[in-house]
């Protein structure tokens, strides 16, 4: 399953950026889904929710998806979100966002109760 291996990639990031910020706790992490990459974001948001159960780190944390738009770009200037056919030329753009799982931004708890 596609997700479950995405839903674990968020999770090991998220994870990783606590550790070396020392956080105490995992509030929000915001990830970007974009729209081409055929991701289903509420499958992701169930199976984040199995995987950090057990980590106490994960204990109160929000997984917020955004899904993006796709962007293309096309050798005549075109930039846009057509992702078939160019609008001004015909030809077939080049896709340079929309594919991709990002996690944007995190937001935790640190151990000294500042925000990181
Ligand atoms: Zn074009």
């Amino acid at each position: 399953m596609h997700e479950y291996g995405i839903a674990h990639d968020i999770y090991a990031t998220a994870r990783r950026a606590a550790i070396e910020h020392n956080a105490a706790a995992i509030q929000t992490i915001h990830v970007e889904i974009g729209e081409l990459s055929m991701i289903n974001p509420e499958q992701v948001s169930f199976l984040f929710s199995v995987i950090i159960e057990d980590d106490p780190l994960f204990q109160d944390t929000v997984l917020q998806t955004v899904v993006v738009p796709p962007k293309t770009t096309c050798s005549c200037g075109y930039t846009g979100s057509e992702i078939y056919v160019c609008p001004s030329c015909g030809a077939l753009p080049e896709v340079i966002k929309g594919r991709e799982i990002l996690v944007s931004h995190i937001e935790i708890d640190t151990k000294d109760g500042e925000e990181a």
